[in-house]
Formats: structure tokens, C-alpha cells, sequence
């Protein structure tokens, strides 16, 4: 398999088990580390100790051989052999080494009278008082006692190391044979440097941490492969359901991950406002085209219309005399008066009538409105919750239309709440727009209407015209803002209108 083919595969993995294995082989390195550490540093102890062992064995049975072949050469019975004079043949011996072998200390011990001769001198690598000294002294006779007795017994050469305040002393330890019986026990010990222990102490003491270090950091480093890939999974969980439905935001998240949510929410958003105002542009032309329509068929009634009313009025003069014609010509005035006003309404919507454009107030239009409909409010039950903003700016625009444009969703709003309830309005303000919220809490619209509503005709209502909202959306466009509905069926309708603040 090629380097090339490798990076291919790896690629093709999840983003899971390309972090695992960038871990595992980012890991390896320390690991080898830490193996080659162990493996190399008690070597380098070992071979400190076998330099020592083979120092001291090779003085040991050296000298070990010449005092044998000495006492040998006396001819004593071994069981004759008196402590003196092993202490004696012993110190002839060992003396001419002493010289040569600074740091290393012999020692005679004849098991039989329990006597101990030593000569030559340990290293000295602190400075101690004199009691410490004898102290340490005592220990260390006391700790060499044991393996004496050990050679003694087991007739064994031994290699060991004993230890007191804090020092370190290797021993080799060899039993003295003649005739095959032991007639003492002799030593060789030699000081280790407390420096080297204390070093390899602390390298025992580092490879520990280090590998304590190593384990956290895998713990960690699988926690943050873990988050990550929880974190990735969850950003490609909510792109499905976004694919399915914009609307459907991506959750909040921390860190880079957030950002990238943050970001694809954002673009989702802006292409929802697209959408929208797609929608709206569709229905402005649409709107463009009814208009031209409408304009021509209400010409075409207003003519039938006005001749009807001039019969009437004809009808009253030269039928005054006749019995119940009142009640006729009354019924035929009342239905001419509500086509005359659906055809002005048709009229107003087809060809907007001129724009007369004087500087206002949002909130003084509002409360006007509100004075004259109060009245119908109460009788409706519809309780009005305000909250304006008495820091808006005065703008520009044509307060009639906008009177209208209010009284037509506060009237729309107090028929959807039939048995009462509640009108909330509010005005703010953003660095370019003045906003103007009026929700209720009435029936509602459904997602379906609400693409509708704006639409000319469009109604619900058994006597209404179906023209109340497209009039308004006309008239808001025409000032540069923008009306938006929204609502949620059974809990209630807000409609938002910006307007753009133009001083
Ligand atoms: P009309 O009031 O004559 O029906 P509109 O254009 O004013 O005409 O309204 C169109 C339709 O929009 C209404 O028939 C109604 O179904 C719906 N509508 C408007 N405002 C609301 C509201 N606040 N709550 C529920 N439905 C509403």
C-alpha cells in the first residue's frame, strides 16, 4: 500500500477514528520514550552494581584464598584455630590492599567468639557528627550481621546491599574454609555514592509522574475527542433536520463549533428573509395587477349604481302617496349606500388616492385611533394593553392612510376575540425603523391563511369585504415599510409594521 493509498484510507475515516489514531500515534512517541527510559535505566544500575560485585568478589576471594592458604600451611586442626589468630593471619593479609583500595573496608568475623576486626575505610560523603557516625556504624555492623551469619550457614559467597542513614553500602560476603569447615566469615564493603541513589530515586520518582502525566493527558485528550465528536455529531444531526426545514436552527454550542453553528444559523435566517421578501414582491405585483381590475369593474358599477339611486330618489317623489313604498325605497337606499361603500373601498385599493404626507407622531396616531374605537373595544370586551415608546421620532408620512391602516387590524383583532380578551400594542424603535406591534389574543390564523391575508377578497367573515389587509399592506409599502404577520392558531395574531424613519 502506497503513502499515497494510506492518507486516501485515513481520509475516509470518521472524524472519530481519524482522531483516534492521530491520538494513538501522537501517544506512541512518550510511550517508546518512557519504555526505552525504563529499560536503559535499570540497566545503568545494573551495571554500576555488577562493576562493584566484580570489584569486590574478585578482593574478596583474593584475599579469601591467601589467608586460606595460610592457615592451611599451619597445620592447625580447624577447631583449634583461635579468634587471635584469625584476627592476626586476617590483618597481614589484608593490610597491603588497604592502600590501594581507598573506600572499601574488609572485615573478619569469627562466628565461634562473635568478634569483628575491620580495616580500611568507607567513602565519607557528608559530613557527620561524631555520635551519627558511631551510630551509623553500629547499624551497619547490625545490618551486616545477618548476612555474616547467612555465609556462615550457607557456606555461600553472597552479594548484597544494606543500608542506614540513608546511606547505601554493597557487601561481598565469603565464608572462610579450612580443611571444608568454616572458621570465619570475611567482607568487602564499599559505599555507594548517595548521589547516584538519590538520582535514581528521582528518576524512578519522574518516570512515575511521567507516567501519571501520560495517563491524564489520554484521559483528557479521549474526553476532548469524545466532546468534539459528540459536538459534530450534534451539528450534523441538526443540518439533517434543517435540510428538511430551514426553520429548524441549529442547537447553541461552545467553542469553534458554536461559531460555525452560529454562522450556518444566520445564513439559514437570511434565507428565510429572502423568502419572505420574495413573497412580498410576488405579492405586490399581484397586488398591481388586481388593482387595474378592480379599478375598471368598480366604474363599471359605480354607473348602474348612481342611475339606481336617482330612481329612487324619483320613486319617493311620485310614489310618496303609496302605501309602503317608504319601506321599499329605504331597503333599496340602505343596500345602494353598502355597494357605494364597497365600491369606494374597491376604488381605494385599485387607484391609491393622492398621498398627502405631513410630519406625525406613531404614538399620538395610535392613541387617536384608539380614542375613537374605544367604545366598540368595550363593548367587545377587549381589554388594551400599551406600551409605547415616548422616545420615537417624528416621521413623515400620510396620517389618514395610517389611521386606517391601524383601524383596520384593531378592528380585525377585536372580531377574533369574540368573547373578549386581550389588545397589547407597543412601539419601538431600531436605528433606521419604528416598529409597531399589535398582538391579541384571539383565534388565531393558520399557517395555510396567513399566506392569503394580504391577498385582495380574501376573508373569512360573513359580511367582510376581504380588502381591510391588502389596503394596508398597500398603504405600508407605499410609505417604504413592511407589515408581517404572525401568529399561533387558538392563542392569537401580532401584526408588525415598520415603518422606516424618514425626518
Ligand atoms: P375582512 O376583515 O373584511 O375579512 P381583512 O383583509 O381585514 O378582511 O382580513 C382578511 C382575513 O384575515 C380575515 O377575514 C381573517 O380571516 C384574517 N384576519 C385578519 N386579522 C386577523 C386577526 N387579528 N385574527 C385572526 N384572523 C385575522
Amino acid at each position: 500500500m502506497s503513502y499515497k493509498d494510506l492518507l486516501l484510507s485515513f481520509k475516509r475515516k470518521s472524524l472519530t477514528n481519524q482522531l483516534v489514531i492521530i491520538f494513538a500515534v501522537i501517544m506512541l512517541v512518550p510511550l517508546l520514550a518512557l519504555m526505552y527510559d525504563i529499560f536503559f535505566a535499570s540497566q545503568t544500575d545494573r551495571v554500576i552494581f555488577l562493576d562493584k560485585e566484580q570489584r569486590l568478589t574478585a578482593l574478596v576471594k583474593s584475599t579469601n584464598l591467601e589467608l586460606s592458604i595460610k592457615l592451611d600451611s599451619l597445620g592447625i586442626e580447624p577447631e583449634h584455630i583461635s579468634s587471635t589468630l584469625l584476627h592476626n593471619e586476617f590483618t597481614q593479609v589484608v593490610e597491603p590492599y588497604i592502600p590501594s583500595n581507598s573506600g572499601i573496608r574488609f572485615g573478619l568475623y569469627v562466628p565461634l567468639t562473635d568478634k569483628i576486626t575491620v580495616l580500611g575505610f568507607l567513602h565519607n560523603y557528608r559530613n557527620l557528627s561524631p555520635e551519627e557516625e558511631t551510630l551509623r556504624e553500629r547499624e551497619i555492623f547490625d545490618n551486616t550481621k545477618s548476612g555474616l551469619v547467612a555465609a556462615e550457614m550457607g557456606n555461600e559467597p553472597l552479594f548484597r546491599i544494606s543500608g542506614s542513614l540513608d546511606d547505601q553500602v554493597v557487601e561481598y560476603i565469603s565464608p572462610v574454609v579450612v580443611k571444608g569447615k568454616v572458621v570465619a566469615v570475611m567482607w568487602a564493603g564499599e559505599r555507594l555514592n548517595p548521589f547516584f541513589y538519590q538520582s535514581s530515586f528521582y528518576r524512578k520518582l519522574l518516570r512515575y509522574f511521567t507516567l501519571g502525566v501520560l495517563a491524564l493527558v489520554m484521559i483528557a485528550t479521549l474526553r476532548t475527542i469524545k466532546n468534539i465528536t459528540s459536538g459534530v455529531d450534534r451539528l450534523k444531526q441538526g443540518l439533517h433536520r434543517m435540510e428538511n426545514d430551514i426553520h429548524h436552527l441549529l442547537p447553541e454550542m461552545s467553542g469553534e463549533l458554536g461559531q460555525v453553528a452560529r454562522a450556518v444559523n444566520r445564513m439559514a435566517v437570511s434565507l428565510t428573509q429572502k423568502e419572505k421578501l420574495e413573497d412580498q414582491l410576488r405579492q405586490s405585483e399581484h397586488l398591481i395587477a388586481l388593482g387595474r381590475l378592480v379599478t375598471g369593474v368598480a366604474h363599471e358599477l359605480r354607473n348602474p349604481i348612481g342611475i339606481i339611486k336617482t330612481l329612487v330618489e324619483l320613486m319617493k317623489q311620485e310614489y310618496s302617496q303609496m302605501t309602503g313604498i317608504e319601506e321599499f325605497t329605504r331597503a333599496i337606499d340602505e343596500q345602494v349606500e353598502r355597494q357605494d361603500m364597497v365600491i369606494q373601498e374597491l376604488l381605494d385599493f385599485g387607484r391609491p388616492t393622492k398621498v398627502a404626507i405631513k410630519e406625525c407622531s406613531i404614538n399620538d396616531l395610535i392613541m387617536g385611533v384608539l380614542s375613537f374605537s374605544a367604545a366598540m373595544l368595550r363593548k367587545q370586551k377587549v381589554k388594551v394593553q400599551l406600551q409605547l415608546d415616548n422616545k420615537l421620532p417624528k416621521i413623515l408620512a400620510d396620517t389618514e392612510k395610517l389611521k386606517q391602516v391601524f383601524v383596520n387590524i384593531i378592528v380585525n383583532a377585536a372580531e377574533a376575540m369574540p368573547a373578549g380578551g386581550l389588545l397589547e400594542i407597543t412601539t419601538s424603535q431600531t436605528d433606521e425603523m419604528i416598529i409597531i406591534n399589535m398582538s391579541d389574543t384571539g383565534e388565531g390564523i393558520s399557517e395555510e391563511e396567513m399566506l392569503k391575508i394580504f391577498d385582495p377578497f380574501y376573508t373569512t367573515k360573513e359580511a367582510g369585504t376581504g380588502l381591510g389587509l391588502s389596503i394596508s399592506y398597500q398603504s405600508i409599502k407605499l410609505h417604504g415599510g413592511m407589515i408581517e404577520v404572525d401568529s399561533v392558531p387558538n392563542k392569537g395574531a401580532a401584526f408588525i409594521i415598520k415603518l422606516p424613519i424618514i425626518s
